[in-house]
């Protein structure tokens, strides 16, 4: 009601920007007779007209005034070089960013696009703009993509990826406009923060920032902070030791309701992921490892008891870590993305490194950290885009002062969410989603499953094969994850049948038919690789899903020895996706290209990541003078219009069959994540439905469904394979959702608040260290620290309340000559009669004289070592300082959790002894920096004889 008598807010806001949309439209008709050269010098009166403001208000105000022209312009390159024209609701989710909120469009309704607009009107300060996307592979798509439009309008375009070095860092972020994922911008930013020189530090100053899938970042990453770490020793037979004993150890069947105790050694708490042991489980693991007290500060086991324990029950292989040349991988359990080089901290990762038996790495010491939400928070403007975020408005709202604004689909959403359906086990439930995943395959229709773990797609893969119904599975697998943008761009073919893990592929677009871009591509690499890349290049070419080697007539048997190691059970699983053979003209092209490639760089002689390079450059459309990019690009077109053949008929058929149907079989953990999932049909106004199959066995239910659920387990008598139906049990799974939304969300807002603390601590600390890399005034600062330090032997050795005479002057002045042996004539007699006030004046000008004397005697023989000195002793103390602090303030972080029980809020207390605990490190840094910069003899230069 009161929203039809005040309009809905969000329609309201959408109304402010019709005006602008006109305008834009009305300025197009200008553009469009401008030669490209024209259009280009656009940039460059924008660009004179933003130098002459000097003020960052003013600044704000004229792009805010060039908004509607510099977006017509991005329009305008954007259809000459993409061949692609922003719709208008695009243009409305670009203003949306300018103004720093979050834009929820719907999947496939172009954000890619979206973000060049804002992004170019930002750039055009010159300050740097970065777009952040999930993945590498997102970054390098965009960048190489959407760049194309910035490179076509003057502005330079950055990409960091995971493997490149400081230098290569330092160019991109100095571009105008640098594509990244938020890990590769925040390892950087404290990279950044840790160097020993200023030529070390890659990133500039943030300026504004587009955050894509911005619910994936801020949201479901933000539970895991960014850690540096450095190694420290443990003793690791111990880890071995307690995985053998922890083997012997029984699980309590449950956890003991009703006060009685439970029988068993340990209990498992599957909602605090914790394990405890019991009275026996005490006795036992004692009696095991012959010790007489778990807890024996000499000789301690109960940390590595527990984390062995979680490891045997919490933490499972191929859901929660996948093992990879030898090491456990984590995946992270919302998009199913191995995340290399991450580890548990606090010995978890070396205990399941114990229990599956694998080389037990050092442990690590936290070096620097921060979290997403205070990183993010560091650019002045920050926005964001993504097709799920109304749920989560509250949380960008208070967490991140991100508005959000839903925009509206440019086309009607034609697709159909079915009605759950659900099974009282987990076993009948799969097998109603591998018969209704036959049943519309068999119709024709593509059909992506999404499943929550590896383990599960494959129990999903192994009913499927059994029906006879070939798929793709997707998932953190590598030798999956190598294809994923071969699986996706095949996803939306007829009758293709996809499992992906989550939101594996998340980003990538399901287009109905199939991507015939993306299948060229993948098909030159693939006749490519065998006969360029350097056989020990670590980057295997996609494998093939199948090709029938018979009638392949590329003449190119690539695949073939691989094919042939894949038995026939195997093979009925993979899907024959590209069409078994090209046209001869495409054929002799590419036999041709490929010849004369192999005289270019030579016989297996580049690197796969360069052959990846010269593809992508020969896919975009800007104009090339090299002759080896120029030929590739007339292959990938003739391969491309090849299958754009079958594709465009196949699409046809897709279309009238039904579009794209999604399965999920299990509620997440937040309504958000079933979204996304479900947004992945019916892009672009296309035609597609939806389903969920779930359990009453299902974790979320079984977790936190509560007695409730429990209770109906047995309530119902149906037969299994028939779906339930039920009011209260459709309200206890959203309850149960709701449950876990709001338990996911406090721990978010726990991490916050406790990095909220640290925060200005970290803040204070890097903006130290920055002052020093950059030089600025370093001897002031030295001498600020001793002028500090003497104020402080002052207030320590003066009692104002006591006579003057009673002063312990003889004391204060040893601990003066304590820090400057300089001061050795200094007697107390010297500060006789001065007030407290006075006194302080005088030591620090003492202070100063003889860091003058210092300076001179040493740089007689040193000319300029003094500043060298400084530098090296403040980065010096600063840093190890700070490291030790981050460890106390964790230990502080455990015990003010354990103090909890008393009444006092944890948080507060945290914040006060960490604000105690700082002012005690910065004091001894100040007096550790002033003592070594007098006791500092630079060696006596040799003297030539
Ligand atoms: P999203 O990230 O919103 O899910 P994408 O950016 O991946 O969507 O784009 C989806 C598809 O829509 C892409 O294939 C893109 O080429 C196409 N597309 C986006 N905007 C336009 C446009 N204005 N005109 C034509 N095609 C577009
Ligand atoms: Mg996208």
């Amino acid at each position: 009601m009161l929203k039809n008598l005040l309009g809905d807010p969000n329609a309201r806001k959408l109304k402010r920007f019709t005006p602008l949309i006109t305008d834009i439209n009305l300025l197009e008709q200008d553009l469009i007779s401008l030669s490209d050269h024209d259009l280009k010098r656009k940039t460059y009166e924008f660009r004179e007209k933003l130098d002459k403001v000097s003020s960052k208000k003013d600044q704000r105000n004229l792009l805010d005034e060039l908004l509607p022209e510099a977006f017509a312009v991005v329009r305008e390159a954007s259809k000459r070089v993409l061949n692609m024209r922003h719709f208008d609701v695009q243009l409305v989710g670009g203003m949306v960013l300018h103004e720093g909120q979050i834009a929820e469009m719907k999947t496939g309704e172009g954000k890619t696009l979206v973000s060049t607009l804002p992004s170019y009107l930002n750039a055009l300060t010159s300050e740097g703009v970065h777009i952040v996307t999930v993945n590498d592979y997102l970054a390098r798509r965009d960048a190489e993509w959407m760049g194309q439009v910035h490179r076509f309008l003057g502005l330079s375009v950055g990409l960091i990826q995971q493997d490149m070095n400081p230098i290569q860092r330092k160019k991109n972020y100095s571009c105008d406009i640098t594509y990244a994922t938020n890990s590769e911008l925040g390892f950087d930013y404290l990279r950044d923060n840790m160097a020993a020189d200023i030529s070390e530090v890659v990133q500039r100053n943030f300026n504004f920032c587009v955050i894509d899938e911005v619910d994936s970042i801020l949201i479901d990453e933000a539970r895991t902070p960014l850690i540096i770490s450095g190694q420290v020793d443990r003793p690791q037979e111990k880890y071995r030791r307690a995985a053998k004993v922890v083997e012997d150890l029984i699980r309590a069947a449950e956890t003991g309701k009703d006060g009685i105790d439970p029988e068993g050694d340990y209990e498992v708490d599957e909602k605090q992921r914790s394990c405890i042991l019991t009275d026996e489980g005490f006795a036992k693991t004692e009696k095991l490892l012959n010790v007489n007290d778990l807890f024996d500060p000499k000789d301690p086991w109960a940390h590595f008891i527990t984390n062995a324990l979680k490891a045997k029950e919490l933490f499972i292989k191929d859901v929660n870590y996948i093992i990879r040349n030898k090491e456990a991988v984590i995946v992270d359990e919302f998009t199913g993305r191995v995340m290399p080089g991450r580890r548990w901290s606090d010995g978890q990762h070396q205990a399941i490194e114990a229990k599956e038996d694998l080389d037990i790495q050092s442990e690590t010491q936290t070096l620097a950290s921060i979290t997403y939400q205070n990183f993010f928070l560091l650019y002045p403007r920050l926005s964001g885009m993504t097709g799920t975020a109304k749920t989560e408005e509250v949380e960008f709202e208070k967490t991140y002062k991100l508005e959000t604004t839903a925009i509206p689909t440019n086309r009607k959403i034609s697709r159909q969410d079915w009605v759950d359906q659900v099974f009282k086990t987990e076993q009948a439930k799969w097998r109603a989603v591998a018969k209704e995943t036959a049943l519309i395959h068999r119709e024709g229709r593509p059909v992506l499953v999404g499943t929550t773990s590896v383990e599960k797609s494959e129990l999903l893969s192994s009913l499927l094969s059994e029906e006879e119904v070939p798929h793709n599975l997707l998932n953190a697998k590598p030798e999956n994850v190598e294809r994923e943008a071969e699986i996706v761009a095949q996803a939306g073919r007829l009758g293709a049948v996809t499992i992906a893990t989550n939101m594996a592929g998340r980003g990538t677009d399901i287009i109905l038919g199939g991507n015939s871009d993306y299948m060229a591509r993948l098909k030159v690499k693939e006749i490519l690789h065998p006969r360029l890349v350097k056989p020990e290049d670590g980057h295997s070419p996609p494998l093939p899903l199948q090709r029938n080697a018979q009638s392949d007539a590329s003449g190119f048997k690539s695949g073939e020895k691989k094919t042939k190691n894949i038995d026939n059970k195997q093979k009925q699983l993979l899907r024959n996706i590209f069409p078994a053979s090209l046209t001869e003209e495409a054929d002799s092209e590419l036999a041709l290209l490929a010849s004369n490639l192999v005289k270019e760089f030579g016989d297996r002689a580049i690197s796969s990541i360069e052959l990846d390079d010269l593809i992508s450059t020969a896919a975009e459309k800007a104009p090339t003078e090299d002759q080896n990019i120029a030929s590739l690009r007339s292959v990938i077109n003739t391969i491309k219009n090849e299958y754009e053949l079958v594709i465009s008929q196949e699409e046809k058929t897709v279309r009238e069959a039904g579009g794209l149907h999604v399965i999920g079989t299990e509620r997440h953990e937040s309504r958000r994540v079933d979204n996304q999932l479900r947004g992945r049909a019916g892009r672009q106004g296309d035609l597609g439905s939806t389903r969920f199959f779930l359990s009453l066995e299902d974790n979320l239910l079984r977790i936190f469904g509560g007695d409730r659920v429990a209770g109906l387990m047995n309530a119902f008598r149906v037969e299994e394979d028939m779906p339930i139906e039920s009011g209260m049990l459709t309200r206890s799974l959203e309850g149960a959702q709701k449950k876990v939304e709001t338990y996911y969300y406090d721990i978010r807002k726990q991490i916050f608040e406790y990095d909220e603390v640290m925060n200005n601590q970290r803040k204070a600390v890097y903006s130290e260290r920055r002052r020093v890399l950059d030089g600025r005034e370093l001897k002031l600062q030295v001498i600020g620290y001793g002028q500090r330090t003497m104020e402080e032997i002052v207030e320590a050795y003066v009692n104002e309340d006591l006579p003057p005479e009673e002063w312990d002057l003889t004391n204060l002045v040893s601990k003066v000559k304590e820090f400057i042996y300089l001061l050795a004539d200094l007697k107390s007699e010297d500060l006789l009669g001065l007030n407290k006030n006075e006194l302080k004046d005088f030591l620090k000008e003492q202070l100063r004289n003889a860091y003058d004397l210092k300076e001179a005697q040493v740089e007689q023989t040193h000319p300029g070592i003094m500043r060298q000195a400084e530098r090296f002793f403040i980065l010096q103390q600063l840093d190890t300082l700070w490291r030790e602090h981050l460890q106390s303030m964790d230990s502080l972080r455990e015990s003010v959790g354990l103090r909890g029980y008393g009444q006092k809020d944890p948080l507060i207390e945290y914040k006060n002894e960490g604000y105690d605990m700082f002012l005690d490190m910065m004091i001894n840094m100040r007096r550790n920096v002033i003592y070594s910069m007098f006791m500092f003899q630079p060696a006596q230069k040799k003297v030539e004889a």
